[in-house]
């Protein structure tokens, strides 16, 4: 079962009359190798800044109408703090491609919030072999680098400037350096294929991700894919599905961008394969400035919020939040 074919997998995808049965194939399989707890783990969105042109993100560089903004070295720290408080056992960074984060910063930072005995994440886009050896240094557990497509020829046309194979590389060495690697993929990318979709699952297992993050595209009006049409918030679900019954052991979270189109997105894909949320630690003023899509979640909300909300809900469904750090448990 967790070696579908590539046709194997498209036929899934381009079938919606079994659904049901893959979600709940799905959910069966996460509950027998990952368990009912559920990880949670705090997003800190700590600046907009970003040099890239990605097509479809509200941060691209060429965006001149968003406010852009950085938070401290200090503030970060502060917003980690608070999350720890709050029983988050892992604080997840994540940011633009912003130079002023600088490796020495982003060194003192994380040393800083390791001292808060908590799993860390960086999720700051391409950066140097020397970098990423200096954050691991530092303490860093997890890095995050989605691959986006698989495609290469759509993420040329998604990325100007950008190359596919440095990110490939990027994978390779985070992994080489020991980090836990997170990846995944846009559904509903224009121009993407179902064919291509099933090359993003068969990459996530040649590269043993230890956490794949899927999401659907969703359309930003700031954009030069200002009309294009949102990716299927089904869709998703289904290559997350999959990608659990592929990867069985591995941390999948419940994305953001599914609760978008979907106001009970979450709690959905928890039930189709899903074991973790990253609910926003940020501080509510710089949340709405962080739009990497529009209409996204919780922007008017404050961390304690968050927590609670989303605790409430994984309850709902007979489902506990889990209290360690919840790495990658192989099977
Ligand atoms: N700069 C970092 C973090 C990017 S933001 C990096 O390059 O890794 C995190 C993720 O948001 C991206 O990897 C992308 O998959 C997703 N994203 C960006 N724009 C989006 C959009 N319009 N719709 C849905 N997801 C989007």
């Amino acid at each position: 079962m967790n070696n579908l074919t590539k046709s194997e997998i498209i036929e899934i995808l381009k079938d919606d009359s079994q659904n049901e049965q893959l979600f709940s194939e799905a959910d069966k399989i996460r509950k027998k190798f990952v368990g009912d707890e559920v990880h949670l783990r705090g997003l800190i969105e700590f600046s907009n800044i970003c040099k890239r042109t990605c097509k479809y993100c509200g941060l691209r560089a060429e965006n001149k109408s968003i406010s852009r903004y950085r938070i401290t070295e200090d503030d970060i720290v502060f917003y980690a703090q608070k999350a720890a408080e709050l029983g988050y056992k892992t604080i997840v960074l994540q940011s633009g491609e912003d130079e002023f984060y600088s490796r020495d910063i982003i060194c003192n930072i994380i040393k800083k919030i390791k001292e808060l005995n908590v799993a860390l994440t960086l999720s700051i886009g391409e950066r140097s072999f020397d970098d990423f050896k200096a954050f691991k240094d530092s303490g860093a557990d997890r890095y995050l680098i989605r691959i986006e497509t698989t495609d290469k020829e759509l993420y040329k046309k998604m990325h100007p400037h950008m190359d596919f194979a440095n990110r490939i590389k990027c994978l390779e060495y985070i992994k080489e350096l020991g980090y836990e690697v997170g990846t995944g993929c846009l559904v509903g990318l224009p121009y993407q294929t179902i064919e291509s979709l099933a090359n993003d699952i068969l990459f996530f297992k040649e590269i043993n991700a230890d956490m794949v993050g899927i999401g659907p595209f969703i359309s930003h009006p700031d954009t030069p894919l200002n009309n294009a049409e949102n990716g299927s918030f089904i869709q998703a679900v289904k290559v997350m599905a999959i990608t659990r019954i592929m990867l069985p052991d591995i941390n999948i979270p419940a994305t953001t961008a599914m609760e978008t189109l979907n106001p009970n997105g979450r709690i959905i894909a928890l039930q189709s394969g899903a074991n973790v949320v990253m609910p926003n630690v940020t501080s509510t003023e710089y949340r709405a400035k962080y739009e990497i899509y529009p209409n996204k979640i919780c922007i008017n909300e404050n961390p304690v919020q968050c927590r609670n909300c989303i605790e409430n809900k994984i309850k709902s469904i007979g489902r506990t939040i889990a209290s360690d750090y919840g790495f990658h448990k192989k099977f």
